[in-house]
């Protein structure tokens, strides 16, 4: 029930996602209006997706990346992320009412809850690269259910002329599947059993690469590493076109603490395809610390096979 709900809509802020990227008229546009048409297809996927969750779970909780507020302040913003809305939920709500739902995820970290990120990896967006909506549902601390939408990730990423757009969905205990733009079922999807590449972020500040290759050289990992933004990284090592996502403190910003959303629905998306995801320390990921995870350090997320050794390469650096 949860699951079918996520899924519709995730697929429709997809939709909603590539209808602006597509209509972003060349990348200097998007830096002129400062770029607003990131900020339109973030709150549009998340009023979206938050109208569908609250109007089939009018009691559950949402923790969202963004809230309204923002939007009151800018009228022709507003209009724009209306238009959008309305266009894809196919309605004709007032704006009073999209800022509604948006704030309809301006929940707290509770025994159960969503976490969305409307549009993670807002700089893959603006490069027309790679991007996520990620949508998650927790109870007690546990990841029940990720659906990860991959806009731009192709069905196989070594394929350069395949078909793109996909969407991980991986519920406890049922396996990690992949689904097309349209929700048709493509197949499902398991983690590799060999050593190969490592993927780690496109945005060199959101990690610490030279650390990075240091682990890879420690495992034996000699191919280029896959640099992407977003939760598409978790997808692609739960496809196996990776064995390993590695993400460790920026020595610049040594005091940054992931945020929840950024991280619930990919990494039961790995652990689904038979995968394991810890903190750098071999930690669980806390989700109830808050928004952020306060206790966390850095991210580990491999095919299993490869996770101790992982650990140990990162207690030798
Ligand atoms: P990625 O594309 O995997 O780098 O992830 C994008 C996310 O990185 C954004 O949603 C931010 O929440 C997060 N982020 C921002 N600053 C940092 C930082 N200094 N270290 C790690 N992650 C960050
Ligand atoms: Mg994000």
């Amino acid at each position: 029930m949860k699951k079918q709900i996520a899924i519709d809509a995730v697929l429709k802020a997809m939709q909603l996602c590539e209808q602006v990227q597509a209509e972003m008229v060349s990348t200097d546009a998007i830096q002129k209006v400062d770029r607003s048409p990131v900020t339109v297809a973030d709150f549009g996927s998340q009023a979206l997706i938050c109208k569908a969750i609250g109007d089939a779970f009018p009691d559950d909780v949402i923790v969202a990346e963004e809230d309204a507020q923002a939007l009151t302040e800018n009228a022709i913003l507003l209009e724009r992320v209306t238009d959008y809305v309305n266009r894809f939920a196919k309605e004709n709500v007032s704006a009073d009412t999209v800022c509604e739902w948006i704030d309809r995820g301006s929940g707290e970290v509770g025994q159960h809850f969503w976490t969305l990120d409307p549009i993670d990896g807002t700089k893959g967006f603006l490069r027309r690269d790679q991007y996520a909506i990620a949508l998650a549902y927790i109870v007690d601390g546990i990841v029940q259910l990720g659906v990860l939408g991959c806009p731009n990730l192709s069905y196989r990423l070594d394929a350069m002329d395949a078909e793109r757009g996909c969407l991980f969905v991986a519920a406890r205990g049922e396996g990690t599947q992949l689904y097309t733009t349209t929700g048709d079922f493509l197949k499902q999807v398991h983690v590799s059993e060999k050593t190969h590449r490592f993927a780690e972020s496109f945005e060199s500040a959101h990690g610490d690469s030279d650390a990075h290759s240091k682990i890879a050289d420690a495992l034996g990992i000699t191919e280029i590493p896959v640099r992407m933004d977003s939760q598409v990284k978790y997808g692609i090592v739960s496809r196996g076109e990776a064995s390993l996502y590695i993400r460790l403190p920026n020595p610049a910003s040594p005091d940054y603490r992931e945020c929840i959303w950024d991280h619930a629905a990919g990494m039961i998306v790995v652990q689904e395809a038979g995968g394991t995801v810890t903190d750098a320390n071999g930690a669980p990921l806390n989700f109830l610390t808050g928004k952020r995870m306060h206790e966390n350090r850095g991210i580990v997320a491999t095919n299993g096979k490869l996770h101790q050794h992982v650990l140990n390469a990162l207690s030798n650096l």
